[in-house]
């Protein structure tokens, strides 16, 4: 990884305030990349975005896909000697990013708007409460207006039965609209 800059402390403080994780502990052991099920898919492998982040390096940090394809599965948090929870890390860089404006709309190469497609999937988890995979893709091909390009992908998956047709709701939903209010009031 080479890349060219004055390290600075302040993105550090920002990221370490908002996500409550102890970035400056990391030690580069790269436990986390090493257990990461998605660091194939991401631009950056979690220890380069902590290090990153340490260095100051907001630009190369919002530019690239990896805070949008964490799952949060916490693999990393597990495996880290100084239990960094880089999936938190990466929650908050996703807040961030979106706050600031700065929230990569097309990643240079992809053809998938992240930006949409998350909006897109917390609106049907606000809706619902879960998870609905073809309102989700209804909203997300409106939205991006790529109806045409991904058309083809989301018959074939409703041809094979991997989308439902109908969205299940939570019982309790009051809970889950608390949790959307909080989130809210956070940002
Ligand atoms: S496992 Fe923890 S200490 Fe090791 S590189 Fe990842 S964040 Fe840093
Ligand atoms: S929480 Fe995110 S960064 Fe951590 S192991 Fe899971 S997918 Fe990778």
């Amino acid at each position: 990884m080479s890349v060219a800059l004055v390290p600075s402390q302040t993105f550090l403080h920002e990221v370490q305030s908002h996500s409550g994780q102890p970035i400056s502990l990391c030690y580069q052991c790269k436990k986390c990349s090493a257990g990461c099920p998605v660091g194939f898919a991401m631009d950056l492998l979690p220890h380069e975005v902590i290090r990153l982040i340490q260095l100051g390096a907001r630009d190369r940090v919002f530019a690239a896909n990896n805070l949008w394809v964490c799952t949060g599965c916490k693999t990393c948090q597990a495996r880290c000697p100084n239990q960094i929870d880089a999936g938190q890390v990466m929650d908050s860089l996703r807040e961030m990013a979106l706050r600031a404006g700065t929230a990569a709309l097309a990643p240079k190469g992809r053809d998938v708007n992240v930006k949409t497609f998350h909006e897109s999937f917390l609106s049907t988890l606000r809706l619902f409460g879960r998870s609905y995979d073809l309102g989700m893709i209804g909203l997300y091909l409106g939205r991006s207006r790529a109806i045409g390009e991904h058309m083809g992908l989301g018959l074939n998956m409703v041809k094979k039965g991997k989308l439902k047709y109908l969205p299940e709701r939570v019982h309790r939903m009051g809970e889950i609209r608390k949790i959307f209010a909080k989130a809210r009031e956070k940002r």
